[in-house]
């Protein structure tokens, strides 16, 4: 539904009562990421914890939901329990669909509910039910019961949390729709704390596509570029994990808590392994003709002599480098089998392997020992790391607690921060130099996806520290335009400003289509100014010492250069960040 407003629906946990909101600025930030921002600045309370019951839970979709391929995520803001800092974090599944047809632009969650409960929300209702017997319940029953209760499969959207979100880690995610995640920066443990087990957004309205020709010839034109060119083969036919072997073939990618970049034994978890041995299928988020999603299996015998059940899991580059690369688990149904073990539990694969890693290393190193790792972490040892997989989920001890807070935190109160692998948050798996470490340990984020950190890495150039910083600013600008329009970034080759700015035209959005340069400059500095307002300093970011033992394919990393890049791209986000000036009067 075109509309210069966005229609945002209100949600006050506590009473169980909604309102619908219109709020102007489509313009100026045109959804999803931008709307995020405008929506925290409005509801959000800076100064207050993460926890506080008032701050809002943020779901947030784009002007082109709907109406194009591959506009398929949501984008989820709130304030974060890892740092209690302005968080975003970006899933796809059916949510943001659902929410379109819903007809609504975003929904935000106030207050916290009476008893553990589950919204259901729809274009012509709003209902909070009482679901105390699902707390405690792992995410895969939940799920079940879920499917159960609401009905309305293909536009019903079920996001839940599991017992980790409960226990209010700060690695918590909220899962979308079975195979897809809000994975980064705690946004479960935010459910967690309103006592919300589920969310379930019923598409279940309609809404007319623009008539006329242009709107048809621009969706074909995209369509054919997603799905006759091979602009996007690579996601559908290995998807992201055909980056295993590329980064060990280049001694890029993190392996055993970071100590190497390279190993043979890579070789049994590379993409073309899962492939072989353990796809079943693939799948696709709503709306999307490349699906990228990968899903194996992992078999488990249940009693007795030949009988298994089996279970399909996703799997993808990252969650492969945390419980493969980063545990040293280098047997792919043993990577399922872990993936399958952090999924019930409600974690972040990304944050829990790479937070065992550590800890291994630390039992290992000595700074910690069984009493609080309960079992004998050992690198490659799958079957000690599922175990620890739940502990972390189900905070059974105080490290474990400390450690779901994050990896720094429990390496502050333990000993061993040298060897924690963290940039802001759990790095993501590439260990391509020192552009990527200082974009996720800067990046809005903290993620991979924040900007191209790890390709500017591969070119070959000399260590230039304007060059790179520039390069950084300006790729950051250009994904912010595409995720306040919420493309899929795997996307980003096809949806080129001038091909956004024609799909916007397409279906009515005019003015938005001539300024879309100015809208994802203005959403960047908006981000930015939402983030430091809630005590993002980037200037006190530190680069633990790990990163500079690494070796990648160009050799040791440049310490110095590394030092120089944090400050000066620490200097461009301050700058980015202080507050626009109102246009003033035009000089004759
Ligand atoms: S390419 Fe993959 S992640 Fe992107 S929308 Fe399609 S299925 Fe979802």
């Amino acid at each position: 539904m075109i509309r210069d407003h966005f229609r945002v629906l209100l949600v006050d946990l506590g009473t169980g009562r909604g309102r619908i909101e219109n709020l102007e600025g489509r313009d100026a930030v045109a959804g999803g990421s931008g709307l995020a921002a405008l929506l925290f600045g409005k509801y959000g309370l800076p100064e207050r914890p993460w926890d506080d019951p008032e701050q809002p839970l943020i779901f947030t979709i784009g002007p082109l939901t709907g109406y194009f391929p591959l506009m398929s995520k949501t984008v989820c803001a709130f304030k974060s329990p890892y740092h209690d800092q302005y968080a975003e974090s970006h899933a796809g599944g059916r949510s943001a669909l659902a929410l379109r047809f819903a007809d609504y632009d975003a929904l935000v969650l106030q207050g916290r509910a009476p008893t553990p409960s589950c919204l259901s929300v729809g274009s012509r209702h709003l209902d909070l039910k009482d679901v105390h017997y699902l707390w405690g319940m792992d995410l895969f029953k939940t799920g079940k019961m879920l499917r159960r209760m609401y009905k309305g499969a293909g536009h019903r959207s079920i996001l839940r949390i599991g017992p980790a979100g409960e226990n209010l880690s700060a690695m918590a995610c909220i899962n979308v729709d079975t195979y897809r995640h809000f994975g980064r920066l705690g946004s479960g443990a935010v459910m967690g704390a309103k006592n919300l087990k589920g969310i379930v957004i019923l598409g279940d309205g309609s809404f007319p596509l623009p008539e006329g020709k242009e709107y048809a010839r621009l969706f074909q034109e995209v369509y054919r570029k997603m799905t006759d060119t091979d602009m996007m083969e690579k996601y559908h036919n290995y998807g992201t994990p055909i980056n295993m072997a590329i980064l060990n073939g280049i001694h890029a990618l993190p392996i055993r808590n970071l100590q190497k970049t390279s190993d043979p034994d890579i070789e049994g978890i590379t993409g073309e392994t899962f492939a072989r041995d353990t796809l079943l299928r693939n799948a696709a988020c709503a709306g999307c003709p490349v699906g990228c999603i990968h899903i194996g299996f992992v078999r488990e015998r249940f009693m007795g002599e030949n009988r298994y059940l089996y279970r399909q899991v996703s799997y993808d580059h990252e969650p492969i480098f945390a419980a493969g690369a980063m545990l040293h688990v280098t047997n792919a149904f043993s990577v399922l089998a872990l993936l399958d073990t952090v999924e019930r539990e409600g974690l972040d694969i990304m944050s829990a392997g790479v937070a065992l890693a550590w800890a291994t290393e630390a039992l290992e190193k000595g700074v910690i020992t069984t009493q609080e790792t309960i079992v004998p972490l050992r690198f490659g040892d799958d079957a000690v790391y599922r175990v620890a997989f739940h502990h972390l989920g189900a905070a059974s001890n105080e490290f474990y607690r400390l450690l779901g807070q994050g990896t720094m935190k429990a390496a502050r109160h333990y000993g061993g921060a040298d060897f924690a692998c963290v940039l802001g948050q759990e790095m993501a798996g590439y260990a391509t130099g020192e552009v990527f470490f200082v974009s996720q340990a800067l990046g809005l984020r903290h993620s991979h996806l924040d900007t191209g950190g790890y390709s500017y890495d591969q070119k070959d150039k000399e260590p230039d520290v304007n060059g790179a910083v520039q390069f950084l600013v300006q790729d950051e600008r250009a994904r912010v335009l595409l995720t306040s329009m919420v493309s899929c970034l795997f996307a980003r080759g096809v949806y080129g400003e001038d091909i956004l700015a024609d799909c916007l035209r397409s279906v009515g959005y005019k003015v938005l289509s001539e300024t879309t340069g100015a809208v994802s400059s203005h959403v960047q500095k908006l981000r930015w100014r939402t983030r430091l307002r809630t005590g993002f300093d980037p200037r006190s970011v530190s680069i633990p010492k790990r990163f500079l033992e690494v070796e990648t394919w160009r050799g040791p990393i440049d310490g110095a250069y590394l030092a120089a890049l944090k400050e000066a791209y620490a200097g461009a986000i301050l700058d980015l960040a202080r507050e626009e000036r109102e246009p003033g009067p035009q000089k004759g």
